[in-house]
């Protein structure tokens, strides 16, 4: 190899603002309730996010159940079903709900489609958190489609009272391929009034397809069950690009890095941003390296934080995102 190992840091990368907000959340409510603080599910799907807040007195549960009586307990960013809602009123619990508004706004247009009649075609993953928070606001409305082969199998009511919607850490292009079929199969079919798929995701695709052309291996920063991570691994190998998922800087092998002259390490938007630090710290173990950022787009977005948690001089709208 002539000259440094080449790391490109494309831009957007972690963090997003609505995980922000959800760790903020916890945070506050530890800084003034004291702990335990339950949290209903990952806050955040990143092993190092929850062992840090686990350390500080969250406790993660998989159920209310687990939650005892008047307790305090945290939705996490990616949403509950209304019953879930209903249950922790039912057993007495102080809720305090942590989904990420774009997510909620996925929620409400579920609820104004079904509300109207149209059964909900949900395009997500069977099984992650978010799709079962969103099924879950009209279950008896909702079906839920993975793949271009579902649209083909799909079997509804009534065909000319459709609205599609998105998990919002899906991959922009298997979207818009599998809205493609749902339109051919049902030409009347609703589409949401903006695209579901959220900015951050699209940003972090966007940013790692600007440069992974240029490199030999891509490093994505991200937890085995983050959406949004797993699919910016899948875009690089789409691309043709050797790319792998780790949780930190203690996973990188030896041999991905000594056989790439050019190196492009992004991160999922629940993975910290230090854990980028650490990655391009390791990679110059390795020998020499140039780092280059690469930005696609500004963020500048902040979601506001639960009325309960604000703090004087809060209660102003949010930036929009470029
Ligand atoms: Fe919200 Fe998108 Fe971040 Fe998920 S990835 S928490 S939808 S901003």
């Amino acid at each position: 190899m002539n000259g440094p190992r080449r790391v490109l840091l494309p831009s957007p990368r972690s963090f997003c603002a609505g995980v922000e907000r959800a760790i903020d959340i916890v945070e506050r409510l530890l800084e003034r309730h004291g702990p335990p603080v339950y949290v209903r599910n990952q806050i955040v799907h990143n092993a190092q996010v929850v062992g840090d807040l686990e350390s500080r007195g969250a406790v993660f549960v998989g159920e209310l159940d687990e939650v005892p009586k008047d307790a305090l307990v945290v939705f996490s960013a990616h949403g509950v079903a209304p019953a879930v809602e209903a249950e922790a009123a039912l057993r007495g619990l102080d809720a305090v709900d942590a989904t990420c508004p774009l997510v909620s706004k996925v929620h409400m247009e579920a609820r104004r489609a079904s509300g109207a009649g149209d059964t909900v075609v949900l395009i997500g993953h069977a099984g992650h958190e978010e799709v079962v928070g969103t099924m879950g606001v009209a279950p008896e409305r909702t079906v839920l489609v993975e793949g271009v082969e579902d649209v083909e199998r799909l079997d509804v009511p009534d065909p000319g009272r459709l609205t599609y919607l998105a998990q919002t850490t899906l991959a922009v292009a298997e979207v818009e391929r599998i809205a493609a079929a749902l339109r051919r199969r049902f030409p009347g079919i609703k589409a949401p009034k903006t695209d579901d798929v959220c900015y951050a995701t699209t940003n972090r695709q966007n940013a790692l397809a600007a440069v992974v052309e240029e490199a030999d291996v891509v490093v994505v920063i991200g937890s085995v069950n983050s959406s949004n991570s797993n699919r910016l691994v899948e875009l690089a190998r789409n691309a043709g690009t050797e790319a792998h998922l780790i949780d930190g800087a203690g996973e990188i092998e030896r041999a991905w890095i000594e056989a790439a002259g050019t190196v492009a390490v992004t991160a999922g938007a629940s993975a910290p941003p230090a854990l980028v630090d650490e990655v391009v710290e390791a990679i110059a173990a390795f020998g020499p390296i140039e780092v280059i950022e690469r930005s696609v787009a500004e963020e500048h977005l902040e979601f506001l934080l639960p009325q309960r948690l604000r703090g004087p001089g809060q209660n102003v709208k949010s930036e929009k995102s470029s």
